[in-house]
């Protein structure tokens, strides 16, 4: 299992013209990457990055516009995109309860990341390459217990508000 070394909270971050800001004061519950095609196309990249967050521990401030978009299961998710600049900032599907997924690559400081896993592997980019330590589920595991599990482990200085 790979170690990392979270910063202190709060993590801030925002979109690339900085009209949008958030803050997340509380421990996140889970990191991961997803290789599925629809994270393909909207990050114009190899795979999404979310770093899901309580939505009490949540803040943003600015102008922000919501599309929603259709998902596998029926129903939709919720995107929050800056209205400036058209940077995508979290998403939000009703499965999520009381929580959201921050794109990552928006916090002001990214570097300490670590996934706890990836999904949607069956659809991920050749070039990149996952460990024999990180879990991997080739489509959407049927919860996402385990990739809390593994990340609460590699985060042990952070105390999960749930
Ligand atoms: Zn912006
Ligand atoms: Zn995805």
């Amino acid at each position: 299992m790979a170690k990392l070394t979270p910063p202190s909270l709060p993590l801030t971050g925002g979109c690339q013209c900085g009209a949008v800001r958030y803050t997340i004061s509380g421990a996140p519950v889970v990191f991961y990457l997803c290789h599925c095609t629809e994270c393909q196309k909207q990050t114009s990249s190899a795979f999404g990055e979310s770093l899901r967050v309580q939505l009490a521990d949540f803040d943003i401030a600015g102008p922000t516009k919501v599309f929603l978009r259709p998902i596998s299961k029926g129903g939709h998710q919720t995107c929050t995109f800056c209205d400036t600049c058209g940077t995508r900032l979290t998403h939000q599907r009703p499965g999520y309860g009381d929580k959201l997924n921050v794109k990552a690559g928006t916090l002001d400081d990214a570097a300490w990341l670590v996934p706890a896993g990836h999904i949607w592997t069956s659809s991920k980019q050749a070039h990149v390459t996952i460990r024999s330590d990180e879990l991997a589920y080739p489509h959407q595991p049927e919860t996402d217990v385990d990739l809390e599990a593994q990340w609460q482990a590699m985060t042990p200085n952070w105390v999960p508000t749930t």
